[in-house]
C-alpha cells in the first residue's frame, strides 16, 4: 500500500493550498479529488487577488501544478472512508488508512478532508439548471456583475430579508419575493420601504427563460414579474461523509445556514488527533481566498505536529544510545 505523511481528501482551494505548504515543506502528499469543486457552475472566481475572473478551472490547473511541482501527487478519485491504524495505546501515534471509490488503499501519518461543501437549493422550476450564472447567492461573487440590474431576492430563508438589504448595494431595483415563507417583522417592513425594495407576495412557482436568459420568476398565480437575476439563499451542508467513517460528524452551523465540521480556528484541528479540516467543510461562508488562506495554515500546522512527533522519537533514540554511558559513569559503591 502506498504510505504519505499526509493524504488530502479535496482538490478545491483548499486542499491544494494546504499540499503545496506541505509539499514545500519536503512531506510526501497524495491529493485525492472527486473534481466537483463548489464554484464549478461559475464563469469565474471573483475577489481572488491578483486572480480576478480567472475560470474556476483554470484556478485548480494551475494549482495541481504547483502541488506537482513540489513532488506532491493528486488523482482523480472518490475517497469513500478512512480508518484509523493507530495501536492501541492512547499515546500512539495517529495512523490511518483511506479507501477509494476504485477499490484501492492509501496510507498516511495524517490526514485532511477539505472536501467543501453541498449547496442544497430551493425546490423551483427551472432554478437548478441557472445556478452559478443567473441564480445567484454571494454578492462578493457576482453582484459586480448584475449591478444596476433587476434582481430578484426568493425568499426561501429568513435570511432573504438580510439578502435583500445586502444587494440593494448593487442595485436600485429588488424585489424581495416572500414565496409564503419569509414574513417581515413591522420594522423590516419599515427598512424595505425606506430602501425602496419591492415586495411580491404569493408563492414562486418557476423562473422563465428565453434564449438561456433569465428575465422573470413566474408566481403560482401565474403573474410573471421581471427580474434578470434572482438571489437564492440554499442550505449549505459539508461533504463529511469520509469524516464521519471516523466518528466526526457535521453539527448545525450557528447561523443556521447549514452543517458544518466543528474545528480549531487556527489550523482547522479536529477532535480526532491527526485529522484536520480546511475550507468550505468547516468554514461554510468561506469564500476561496479564506479557503486557500485555510488550507495554507493547515498545511504548516500539520508540518509542525509532524515535526513535534519526529523530534519525540528522536530524543528517544538519543535517550537508548546514551543510557549505557550514564550508566557506566554512574558511580559504584
Ligand atoms: C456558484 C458559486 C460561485 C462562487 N463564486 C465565487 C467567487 O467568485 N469568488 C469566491 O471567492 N468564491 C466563490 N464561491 C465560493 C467558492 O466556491 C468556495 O469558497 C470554494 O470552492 C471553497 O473551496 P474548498 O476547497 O473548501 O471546496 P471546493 O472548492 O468545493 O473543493 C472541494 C473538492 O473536494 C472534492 N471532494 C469532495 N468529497 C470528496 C471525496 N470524498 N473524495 C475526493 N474528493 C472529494 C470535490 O469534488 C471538490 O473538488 C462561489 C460558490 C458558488 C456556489
Amino acid at each position: 500500500m502506498e504510505q504519505y505523511d499526509v493524504v488530502i481528501i479535496g482538490g478545491g482551494a483548499a486542499g491544494l493550498s494546504a499540499a503545496v505548504t506541505l509539499g514545500r515543506a519536503l512531506r510526501t502528499v497524495l491529493v485525492i479529488d472527486a473534481g466537483e469543486p463548489r464554484n464549478a457552475p461559475a464563469a469565474g472566481v471573483h475577489g481572488f487577488l491578483s486572480r480576478d475572473g480567472i475560470s474556476p478551472v483554470e484556478l485548480l490547473e494551475a494549482g495541481r501544478g504547483e502541488v506537482r511541482k513540489y513532488g506532491g501527487k493528486v488523482v482523480a478519485e472518490v475517497a469513500v472512508s478512512a480508518r484509523s491504524t493507530a495501536a492501541p495505546e492512547p499515546s500512539a501515534e495517529p495512523a490511518f488508512e483511506v479507501e477509494l471509490a476504485d477499490g484501492q488503499s492509501v496510507a498516511a501519518r495524517r490526514l485532511l478532508v477539505a472536501a467543501g461543501l453541498t449547496d442544497i437549493l430551493p425546490d423551483v422550476e427551472g432554478l437548478k439548471e441557472r445556478w452559478g450564472r443567473d441564480v445567484l447567492h454571494c454578492p462578493y461573487c457576482h453582484g459586480w456583475e448584475v449591478r444596476n440590474r433587476a434582481i430578484g431576492i426568493l425568499g426561501s430563508v429568513p435570511m432573504a430579508m438580510h439578502q435583500a438589504l445586502l444587494f440593494r448595494q448593487w442595485s436600485k431595483d429588488i424585489t424581495l419575493f416572500l414565496n409564503d415563507v419569509v414574513e417581515p417583522t413591522e420594522d423590516e417592513w419599515e427598512q424595505l420601504a425606506a430602501r425602496s425594495i419591492s415586495v411580491v407576495e404569493g408563492k414562486v412557482k418557476s423562473l422563465k427563460v428565453a434564449d438561456d436568459v433569465l428575465n422573470g420568476v413566474v408566481l403560482e398565480s401565474g403573474t410573471v414579474i421581471p427580474v434578470e437575476a434572482l438571489v437564492v439563499g440554499p442550505r449549505m451542508e459539508a461533504r463529511s461523509s469520509v469524516l464521519a467513517s471516523l466518528g466526526i460528524q457535521s453539527v448545525e452551523h450557528p447561523m443556521g445556514v447549514g452543517k458544518h465540521v466543528e474545528a480549531a480556528p487556527q489550523g482547522g484541528a479536529t477532535a480526532v488527533p491527526g485529522v484536520w479540516v480546511a475550507g468550505n467543510v468547516t468554514d461554510l461562508t468561506g469564500q476561496v481566498m479564506a479557503s486557500a488562506a485555510a488550507g495554507n495554515m493547515a498545511g504548516a500546522v500539520i508540518n509542525a505536529d509532524l515535526i513535534a512527533a519526529e523530534t519525540r522519537v528522536a530524543v528517544e533514540a538519543a535517550r537508548k544510545r546514551l543510557e549505557p554511558r550514564f550508566q557506566e559513569l554512574a558511580p559504584t559503591n
